[in-house]
This record gives structure tokens, C-alpha cells and sequence, in this order.
């Protein structure tokens, strides 16, 4: 098929314009053209449009958030940078969040911060699921009773004759006040007296 072409003009980005015989005249590029028609589009539109929006948002946040993370794996001192600048210009939503995490993690931090602070007693052979459980139960206890219940080990950290493990075993749920009350104290003839 024959294309016979009436003239070339130049649209304003600087793109030729090939207007064919048949055709009426137009002086912008194809790009253009849809540049301008889409911008009229999503003027007459706003409500479909941030919908729209809302929709590819939903799809892309998967993407983002392997994006970020990968990010903070590169650069880990960089995210701590950014987040603490976040922190430091969103207090109260900061704030929120840490309290929201705290909450949605209780049992984990709690047997975590356990972990940390009895990490000289804490063993090879110590199954960190079955302590974080018995962290949990504490809480439960706790929350259903309306008794303050804590994770008490059962042969004390540091004994003064025996020193006992951060480990599952050791480990049992008890009132707060008898946990205090005991202290580091342990009976080491009779302990299942
Ligand atoms: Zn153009």
C-alpha cells in the first residue's frame, strides 16, 4: 500500500510530524497528542482516577516491599538513618507503631529479651519455641486471672551452691509475688519439697 505524505512538520518537542494526504493537519506528535488527551482524561476523571491509582498501589506494594528490603539489606545504616529521621519528625505516630509492635510481639520480645539476658545460661539443647511458649503462657495466665504471673526458673540462675539453665525445663510459670519472694534462693536437699 502506498502512503502518500502531504507534509513533515515538527511538533513543539522537537518529534517530526508525518501528516498523511488523507488526514487533517494536526501540529503535535503522536506522543504528545496522548500526552494531552490523557491529561484531559484524568482532569474530567479525578474519582476513577484515584481509584485507579489505588488499585496499581495494591499491586505494586508486594514489589516496593521486596524493593525495601532488599535495600536495607544493602545498606543497613542507611535505613536505621532514614528511620530514625522519620522518627524524630513523626513522634506520636512512632510512638503508635512501636506500641502496636510491642503488643502484636509480646511473647517473642519477652522471650527474646529472656534470651539476651540469660545468654550465658542458655545451652545448645535449649528449644527456643518451647521457651517462648512458656513466656506466653505466663501472659495468658496473667490476662485470665487478673494476677500478675511471670517465668520463674525453677533451679535459680545464680545460686549460691547450684546455678540452674535458661532452658525449657527450668523454666515454670508462678505467681510474680512468689518469684520475688524467692529469689535466688533454692533448697538444694529437698528440691521437690
Ligand atoms: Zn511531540
Amino acid at each position: 500500500m502506498k502512503v502518500s505524505v502531504k507534509e513533515i512538520k515538527q511538533c513543539a518537542c522537537g518529534a517530526e510530524i508525518i501528516v498523511l494526504r488523507k488526514r487533517g493537519s494536526r501540529n503535535k506528535c503522536k506522543k504528545c497528542l496522548l500526552r494531552t488527551i490523557s491529561k484531559a482524561w484524568r482532569k474530567a476523571h479525578p474519582d476513577r482516577c484515584r481509584q485507579l491509582k489505588r488499585e496499581s498501589d495494591a499491586r505494586n506494594r508486594e514489589t516496593k516491599r521486596i524493593r525495601e528490603r532488599a535495600r536495607h539489606a544493602a545498606h543497613p545504616e542507611r535505613a536505621a538513618f532514614r528511620m530514625a529521621n522519620w522518627t524524630k519528625s513523626n513522634p506520636e505516630r512512632a510512638k503508635q507503631l512501636q506500641a502496636e509492635y510491642r503488643k502484636r510481639n509480646h511473647d517473642k520480645l519477652l522471650a527474646r529479651y529472656a534470651e539476651r539476658h540469660y545468654k550465658k545460661r542458655l545451652t545448645l539443647w535449649s528449644n527456643k519455641e518451647e521457651i517462648a511458649k512458656i513466656y506466653a503462657n505466663a501472659r495468658i495466665l496473667t490476662k485470665i486471672t487478673g494476677i500478675e504471673h511471670e517465668v520463674d526458673h525453677i533451679v535459680p540462675l545464680k545460686g549460691k551452691y547450684v546455678s540452674g539453665l535458661h532452658v525449657e525445663d527450668n523454666l515454670r510459670v508462678i505467681l510474680r509475688y512468689d518469684n520475688r519472694a524467692k529469689s535466688n534462693r533454692f533448697p538444694i536437699t529437698a528440691p521437690n519439697a
